[in-house]
Formats: C-alpha cells, structure tokens, sequence
C-alpha cells in the first residue's frame, strides 16, 4: 500500500479516506460493540456505487484483508477487521417509497430507522427487527427476524432485488429472474458474495401495531414460560410476542416501584384489531396478576425504537442464539434457573418466534435455512463497563451451554459470535454446499470472507 497508490485512490473515490493517525480515526473505526477493539489500515466512506467498485478493485489488487460496514451493529464486530480496508457504506443513504407499487427501496447505509420513517406516512413497512439502529445491510442478508415475521416471514422473504458489487468490480442485479442463484445465497448467506449497493423490498400493511409488555415475578417464570410456549404455537399469525428475561430499566416509562427488578415476561405486538388481540393474549395469563400489563396502539416507528435508547453504541456486548424447535419442560426450568442470574441490567433473554409466515417457505428455498425452527433464542450479555465482560460473557457462556443440548442445533448468523467453522456450516445445513457453489462461482479467491464465512468450493472446502 504505497503512498502513490494511495493519492490515486483518493482522486478515484468521492468519498473520505481515513487512515491510522488521520484526525477522526478512532471515530471512523469505531464499531457498535465497544468490545470489538480493530485497527484498519484503511477506511473507505463510500459516497456511491463508483466509490464502492473502486474500493473493491483496490483491496483486491493490494491483497488487502476487506471488511463491509452498513450499520456498524454485529456482535462479533464483522463491520470491521485488523489492518485491512473497511468499505464503510453508513454514507450512503437514501429510501425511497412507491406506495402504489408497495415496494421500497433502500440504499445501503440506512438503518432500519430511516426505512421506518420514510414507509410509516403510507401505513407500510418493511418487516425488520426489534431495535431501529439496527443496518439494513446486515440485518437483511443474515435473514431478518422482527415484530412483523409471524404475519410477512423474515426480511429477505420481503427481498425483491439487490444491486450488487463483485469481487471482480462488476456489477449485477440479483433477483428471481438475474442471477437467481446469487438471489437464492443472498437471502441468509450474509455479506459473502459481495457489496449489497441498493435494497429492493415488498411493503407490507404495518402502520401501527397494538404492542407492549406483560411482566411476572421471576418466581412466575416456569408456568409464564409454559403458558407462553403453548400458546403461540398455535396463535393466530397476527399476534407476535417474545419470551425475555429482564431488569426492568429506570426509566419514567416504568412504574418506580418496579425499577432494576428481575422479571420475566413476554413482549407483545399484534396486527389486528386491540379487542382482537386483547381477547388472543389474554389465554396467557397464568394465575396471578402481572406486575405490569400494558399495550396501546403504537405507530410502528415508535415501535421500533422502544429499545434504542437503552442499547446505544459503545456498550459491551457478548452474545449466543439457537434455532429451537421444542422448548419442553425440562429446557424451561434450565432457562428459569439461568434467566434468573441476570448478570447486569442490560442482559437479556429474548425467544423470538419465527413460526408463522417464515414457515411457509422451504429450507431449501433460501440460504437460510432454519425455516422449521419455532423460535430463536438469544442470549444476551451487555454491560457499559469493560469490567463487566468476563460477567457477562461467562453468563451468557453458562446459560447458552446449559440450553444447547435442547436446540435444533443450528446457529442464526447474525447472533453470532466467532464460534468456529462447524457452527457456520450448521447454520446453513444442506444448504452449505450449494453455497460453497454459488461462492466460487462470485468470489472464488474468497475477497468476502470478514463475515461467518462460507468457503469457495474450490478450496476444497
Ligand atoms: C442491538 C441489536 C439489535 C438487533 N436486533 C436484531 C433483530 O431484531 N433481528 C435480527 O434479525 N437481527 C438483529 N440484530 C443482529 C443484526 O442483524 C446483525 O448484527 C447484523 O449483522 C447487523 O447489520 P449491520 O449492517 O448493522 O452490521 P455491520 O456490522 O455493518 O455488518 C455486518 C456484516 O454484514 C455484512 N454486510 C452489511 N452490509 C452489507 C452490504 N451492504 N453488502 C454486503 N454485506 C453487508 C457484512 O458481511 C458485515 O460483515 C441486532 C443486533 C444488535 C446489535
């Protein structure tokens, strides 16, 4: 990387170029998880599709190591990586809307905020997550599990296109009709096949849900977790609602009372009508009364965001999930035991279903391929103070450990950490080697591969 290339590099690309001892440096290399300390050689705010062919070439040309950032949010810190480039797309913004078209598209810096925002004025959205910083960029391409997946499936379900950079420079559209193969990988391989430049998706109905919280005693959480488990197996689609263990915050939102207590409790957002879903989640209801019982109507930006301001960056994070497809009694008093050792405020265990609409599609049908899973478990230790994360990493260890041998034995890649080759592979089961396929065919040297890595057949892998 000579200093000649690098000027040439700088009058090619629009956008800034930022190097160590560069003033803002420390800023720009900055990722999500505070844990994640990695010191690129070289960072490229792309300011457009040209800056991200350019950046491509370079770091291929130059043997660089190369990174993709869109929101700057995974857990394992795959938004950046040591001592090479990071082609950092969070300058790249834009949404636009078709309402009549009911589709949306989104460019490849935006979070899943601006995406909220800009479909809400029509009563649309994209089904997405539970936290509104979240990128769309990671989000989607990992799968994309939310409010909404009971009723409209995951993220990429709702994909209709993507514009993407090879490892080569080119670039092509991937749909069902352009590169159906490259299409098929996108939805669940993640960042492996190249730079996602525009997001094209299907909007659903999704102005405003009926949403809030029930909580219970700790001591309530066997039979809550039981109740929980049989009914939304069966529930109508349009009621959503995760399990999670939690300290209630200190926050005017919450009764004083029950300020920095443990509880458990399930997280509600339902579709239909408020009497509709007040009638539905009522069957949840063991004996006793909640400590706080409360939904209302709520536009699904608010939504969204009901959580971003308790998770801001900078905060430690580790964390570990798996697909479940039974919860039987005796993995509920494991959980119980351990949801009850909340190392710090922020940590959590959140079930998310991904029954329903996610369902209706074969494992085969995308990359992702837990599509008969019932939900996602993850396990969630977070803490602002550095001092905390032998806490809350051995917690989350402990806890994922003790729950394992229950799981469907899958992981989700976007709750990953770096957890090893044999976990990616059974992230994807059957569909691994079809994605060793599709990898060689777009980036046979593997130029992708900071991210849960899928290798190019060719290697042999
Ligand atoms: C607070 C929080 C809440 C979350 N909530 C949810 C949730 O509700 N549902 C859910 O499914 N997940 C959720 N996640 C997980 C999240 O989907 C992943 O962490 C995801 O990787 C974040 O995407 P990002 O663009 O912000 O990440 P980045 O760190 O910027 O990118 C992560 C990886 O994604 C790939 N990537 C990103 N953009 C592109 C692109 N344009 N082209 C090619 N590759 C790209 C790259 O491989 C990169 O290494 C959450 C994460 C956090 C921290």
């Amino acid at each position: 990387m000579t200093t000649a290339r690098i000027d040439n590099l700088r009058s090619t690309v629009r956008g800034a170029i930022v190097q160590p001892g560069d003033a803002g440096y420390d800023t720009a290399r900055k990722v999500y998880n505070a844990m994640i300390d990695k010191h690129p050689a070289l960072i490229i705010r792309c300011a457009d599709v040209a800056d991200v062919i350019a950046a491509v070439n370079y770091a291929r040309d130059e043997g660089m190591l190369v990174a993709i950032r869109g929101g700057g949010h995974n857990g394992g810190g795959l938004g950046t990586c040591e001592g090479g480039l990071v082609i950092d797309l969070s300058a790249m913004k834009g949404v636009r809307v078709d309402p009549a078209g009911r589709t949306v598209r989104v460019a490849p810096g935006s979070v899943w905020a601006e995406v909220d925002h800009a479909t809400h004025p029509f009563g649309l959205a994209v089904p997405t997550g539970f936290i509104s910083s979240t990128g769309v960029g990671g989000l989607t391409l990992g799968g994309g599990i939310g409010y909404l997946t009971r009723e409209y499936g995951l993220t990429i379900d709702n994909l209709l296109s993507a514009d993407v950079v090879l490892a080569d420079g080119t670039l092509v559209t991937a749909s069902e009709d352009s590169h159906p193969d490259l299409f098929w990988a996108l939805r669940g391989g993640g960042g492996n096949f190249g730079v996602v430049t525009s997001f094209e998706f299907r909007l659903q109905p999704g102005g405003t849900m009926y949403a809030g919280p029930t909580f219970w005693p700790l001591e309530q959480s066997v039979e809550v977790m039981k109740a929980y488990r049989d009914y939304i197996l069966d529930a109508p689609k349009s009621i959503n609602g995760f399990f999670a263990f939690l300290t209630i915050p200190p926050s005017p939102m919450f009764p004083e009372a029950l300020h920095m207590k443990k509880v458990c409790g399930v997280m509600w957002a339902c579709t239909g009508p408020a009497a509709e879903a007040e009638a539905e989640t009522r069957a949840v209801r063991p004996d006793g009364t909640p400590l706080l019982d409360h939904q209302a109507e709520t536009p699904m930006p608010v939504l969204n965001s009901l959580f971003d301001g308790l998770y801001p960056p900078g905060l430690q994070w580790y964390w570990r999930a798996d697909f479940v497809d039974e919860l039987s009694d005796e993995a509920i008093e494991r959980h119980a035991k351990h949801g009850a050792a909340l190392p710090t405020m922020h940590s959590t265990m959140h079930l998310y279903p991904t029954n329903g609409a996610a369902h209706r599609i074969a494992r085969g049908d995308t990359a992702f391929s837990y599509r008969d899973a019932n939900w996602i478990e993850v396990i969630v230790g977070v803490d602002p103070d550095p001092a905390n994360g032998t806490a809350i990493t051995t917690w989350c260890k402990d806890y994922f450990d003790a729950l394992h041998p229950y799981s469907a034995g899958g992981a989700y890649v976007n709750f990953m950490m770096d957890e090893g080759q044999a976990r990616v592979e059974a992230a994807f089961r059957e569909n691994y080697g079809r994605l060793t396929l599709v990898k060689s065919q777009y980036d046979p040297a593997n130029l992708f591969r900071v991210n849960q890595n899928i290798h190019p057949a060719a290697a042999g892998v």
